[in-house]
């Protein structure tokens, strides 16, 4: 369940401080690919249905844990298309620590 005054509220408090924006939020798949599940994929068009976060897109990020390191993925959601996008990143920003 999004509380959506609290959500508020952390975006308007990161936003005054270093002007960020909150474009898309991520979650792990501890024990399956980092793929969208079918529940994501519900959860993801609620939100793009629900005219009080007047979301017209986002990205979502999944990650789930390999031996040695952390696999990433990215998705942009619009509309009811969702598409994989790339993910730059260096080794180290997602290893274990
Ligand atoms: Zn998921």
């Amino acid at each position: 369940m999004r509380d959506l005054e609290h959500a508020q509220t952390t975006a308007d408090r990161a936003y005054t401080q270093d002007r960020s924006v909150w474009i898309g939020e991520w979650h792990t798949h501890p024990s399956s690919r980092p793929v969208p599940s079918a529940q994501d994929t519900a959860t993801y068009r609620q939100l793009l249905d629900d005219p009080e976060l007047a979301f017209h897109s986002f990205i979502a990020v999944i990650l789930s844990p390999r031996t040695s390191h952390w696999h990433m993925t990215a998705w942009a959601c619009r509309n009811d298309v969702i598409t994989r996008v790339p993910v730059h990143t260096l080794p180290e920003q997602v290893g274990y620590q």
